[in-house]
Order: structure tokens, then C-alpha cells, then sequence
């Protein structure tokens, strides 16, 4: 295959050689009978096994808190302080303003939510249930934002999203227009799937930007905020603190969680805000439980007792995961570049990479990868309702597989690309 021809300005004769080529290819990958799998950003099996001791922790004996209090019983609705001080620390939140939830944060985004459409934000505004409302939605975006909000009937406006964050010029607009926008979802960095990195100048204008809704909320699900793939720890502007000094104290709600850190099924989860917005929630959590599981709280601080183990640990995942992307952006490059037809991040944390096929495509190399026993995302799995309009985007998640697998799936996935572009090309 000549994988520097350029498609979209190739001769007919060419166009068919490539088609047959491709065609060919596509056969023997069929014939290969694979079962290979990038749809899940989930940690490898050799990234769980760096926090196995935590299978050995606290010890028996072991359930005191630091202050004395028996980890076994009831009680402590908000967590230890102790942890909320080391992950307050991780996620730019005093520890006093941080609440340990759970194992997903995805369930505390969804009870943020269900409680302000059951109660409203405690701004004294009405509850969002009852009104048609809106959330911004930076696209490509991350499916399970979407679900829930399509769950409660919350109608969703997509956003572009920038290798820098939203569009602002999109956003300021539509927040300042429309008082029935009450909220907008953001990961704010090494986004999932484009891997995009909030700027200080978009942090700052979310904090600040005049919004017809007096209740207006920023969902920031800092999920990859130790998650780095490089030397460089990129740096992410503390929202707390610039939308307190921009006046908006309570504009913010801060989701982060350790499930790509330690044990994706049994970490910690948090929520962080100002001290009203914390105590809004600490009063429907007070409905909710009795408390969070203080045991995995010990045997977190045992084994991550501050953020430089945070720190060491996360270099460790680095080393597992890092050759993953490098094998995968480097077959993409070889065997894509000169193509013309597909534009890919390089992201430099998180857990995806985001690829941009031909317009009317995406559906099409998804649908021919499967044929290959390759799984890949649902193309529109990263636009609201599953709808990409210009259903070109696939997202990519490597960390899973085996870097055997790995390779083997994504050379299929070029030849589907290609042949996908080519298809296109000749109708
Ligand atoms: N937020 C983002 C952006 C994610 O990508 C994921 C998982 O892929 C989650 C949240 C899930 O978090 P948790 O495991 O804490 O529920």
C-alpha cells in the first residue's frame, strides 16, 4: 500500500489501485479472525497491579483513623480529614471543602445534578426540575455526561471544543443570552476524548463571563488531573479561587476521583466547591447514607498517605501506559500522514486519543473495524444523543490492551480508515 498517497487529490487509476489494495487488506484482517478491543479507557491489568497492596490494606487490626475513631462503625458523612486533606490537596481544594463519596464521582455528578433539579442550587432560585433547561456540552465530549443529563430531560447544546477549551466566543454568547442554560460540563484537563488542556484565559472567563442564569454551574470533572503521559506536569488554574475572586463564588462544582489512579471499581470519589455549595450537598447526602466507607478511606491514606506518593505512583502508571500511545500515534502517523483524509491529538495526559476521519465517515471505518474484529468507540458516542453531525469522530482508547493487541488493532484501524476515505472518495 503507498500510504503517502495523498486521496483526496489522487488520479481515478490510482483511487482504484488503492481501493483494491485496501479491499485485499480488509479481506485478510476478516480472515484473521481478531478480537481486539479500543472502546474502553480503562486501566491495564498491569496498572491495577501497581496498587494490589491496597488487597492487604489496612491490616488486620488496623481501623483507627488518625483521631482515634473506629473505621468500622457508622458516621463521618463528609470523610476523614485526613484523606480530604492529601486529595485536596491533589485536586486544588481545601481539604474542609473537599467530600470523600463513594467510589465513582460519576454517581456524585449524578446526585449534583438530581439534586438541583429536585431542590435547585440553594441560590434561592427555583428548582431545575419543572423547566425546560440547558447544559453546554464541549464536544467531543464524554458519553456518560451526556446520559445523564438525556436521563432527566435536560436539553443538551453542543459546544466546539478548542485544544485550549470551549469556544468562548460560543459560550459567552449563549450564557448571556439564554437564563434557562443553567449549566456546562467540563475536563478541564487532558480531556477525554481530545485530550484538551483548559488555558488560564478560559479558566478565567468561565469564572467571570455574565450569565443570565443566576444559578449557572460549571461541572468540572478534573478526572486526569495527575494523569500526565509526558515529562510535563501540565498545570491547571485553580477554578476555586478565580471564581471567588471574579465574584462567583459558587459558580464551580469540582468532580475527581481515584479510579485511574488506584483501583477503578473500589477507589475514592470527591466533590468539591465552596463551603455553601459543600453544604448544600452534605444535606442530601445526610439523606442518602450514614457515611462513606471509612476502611477504604485507611487503606487509601496507608497506601497514598500524601500527595508525592500521588505523584510517584501516577509516574509508575506513566511507564505502563505511555509506550501504549507512543506505538499507537506512531502507526497512525506511518500509515495515515500522508493520506490527507484523518487528523489525530497527541494528547500529553488522559486516557484517549481522538481521531477525525472524512466527514461521513466515522460510521463507516467503525462498521468495517468490527467486520474486523476490531471494537471501536460508536461513532457519536462523544456528541449528545450519540449524534455527531458530521459523524467524523472516533475516539481512541489504548490504555487497555496488551501492546501486541495494541499494535494489531490499530494497523487494522488504518486500513480501515483508508479504506473507509477511499469509499468515500469514489462515490
Ligand atoms: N469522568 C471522566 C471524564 C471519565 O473519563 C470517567 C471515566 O472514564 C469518569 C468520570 C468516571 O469516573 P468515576 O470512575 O470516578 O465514576
Amino acid at each position: 500500500m503507498d500510504s503517502t498517497l495523498d486521496i483526496a487529490h489522487a488520479s481515478p487509476e490510482e483511487l482504484a489501485a488503492l481501493h483494491a489494495d485496501l479491499r485485499a487488506q480488509h479481506r485478510d484482517l476478516v480472515a484473521a479472525n481478531l478480537s481486539l478491543d479500543l472502546t474502553r479507557g480503562k486501566p491495564a491489568p498491569a496498572q491495577l497491579d501497581l496498587s494490589s497492596a491496597l488487597l492487604d490494606l489496612p491490616g488486620d487490626g488496623n481501623y483507627r483513623a488518625p483521631d482515634g475513631t473506629d473505621a468500622r462503625n457508622y458516621g463521618g458523612l463528609t470523610g476523614l480529614p485526613e484523606v480530604r486533606a492529601v486529595w485536596g490537596e491533589v485536586f486544588n481544594v481545601p481539604g474542609a471543602q473537599l467530600i470523600e463519596g463513594g467510589n465513582s464521582s460519576l454517581a456524585l455528578m449524578h446526585d449534583v445534578v438530581v439534586n438541583a433539579v429536585l431542590h435547585g442550587t440553594g441560590d434561592g432560585e427555583l428548582a431545575w426540575g419543572g423547566q425546560q433547561i440547558s447544559f453546554l456540552c464541549p464536544v467531543p465530549g464524554y458519553d456518560r455526561h451526556f446520559t445523564i443529563l438525556e436521563g432527566l430531560g435536560i436539553t443538551m447544546i453542543p459546544v466546539p471544543l478548542l485544544a485550549d477549551g470551549p469556544d468562548m466566543t460560543v459560550v459567552k454568547d449563549l450564557v448571556a443570552a439564554d437564563p434557562q442554560i443553567k449549566g456546562i460540563w467540563c475536563i478541564p484537563k487532558y480531556s477525554n476524548p481530545s485530550g484538551s488542556v483548559y488555558s488560564d484565559e478560559v479558566v478565567a472567563e468561565l469564572a467571570s463571563m455574565p450569565t443570565a442564569a443566576t444559578d449557572f454551574r460549571i461541572f468540572w470533572d478534573n478526572a486526569y488531573a495527575v494523569h500526565h503521559l509526558t515529562e510535563e506536569a501540565v498545570e491547571l488554574a485553580d477554578i476555586l479561587a478565580t471564581c471567588e475572586a471574579a465574584g462567583n463564588p459558587e459558580r464551580a462544582y469540582i468532580f475527581g476521583s481515584t479510579s485511574k489512579i488506584t483501583l477503578a471499581g473500589s477507589g475514592l470519589s470527591f466533590f468539591g466547591g465552596s463551603a455553601k455549595n459543600v453544604a448544600w450537598l452534605q444535606k442530601f447526602l445526610f439523606c442518602r447514607t450514614i457515611g462513606p466507607d471509612k476502611i477504604n478511606e485507611l487503606r487509601h491514606l496507608a497506601f497514598l498517605p500524601d500527595a508525592a506518593a500521588v505523584t510517584d505512583l501516577m509516574a509508575r502508571h506513566r511507564a505502563v501506559i505511555a509506550p501504549k500511545f507512543d506505538m499507537m500515534l506512531r502507526i497512525l502517523a506511518e500509515n495515515l500522514a500522508g493520506s490527507g483524509v484523518a487528523t489525530w491529538t497527541t494528547p500529553k495526559g488522559g486516557y484517549f486519543i481522538s481521531l477525525e476521519v472524512p466527514d461521513g465517515c466515522a460510521s463507516r471505518v467503525v462498521a468495517l473495524a468490527k467486520e474486523a474484529g476490531i471494537a471501536l468507540t460508536p461513532a457519536g458516542a462523544t456528541f449528545p444523543y450519540g449524534k455527531d453531525p458530521k459523524d467524523s469522530n472516533i475516539r481512541l482508547a489504548p490504555t487497555f490492551p496488551s501492546l501486541a493487541d495494541l499494535e494489531k488493532a490499530t494497523q487494522g484501524l488504518t486500513v480501515c480508515v483508508l479504506l473507509g476515505a477511499v469509499e468515500k472518495q469514489l462515490t
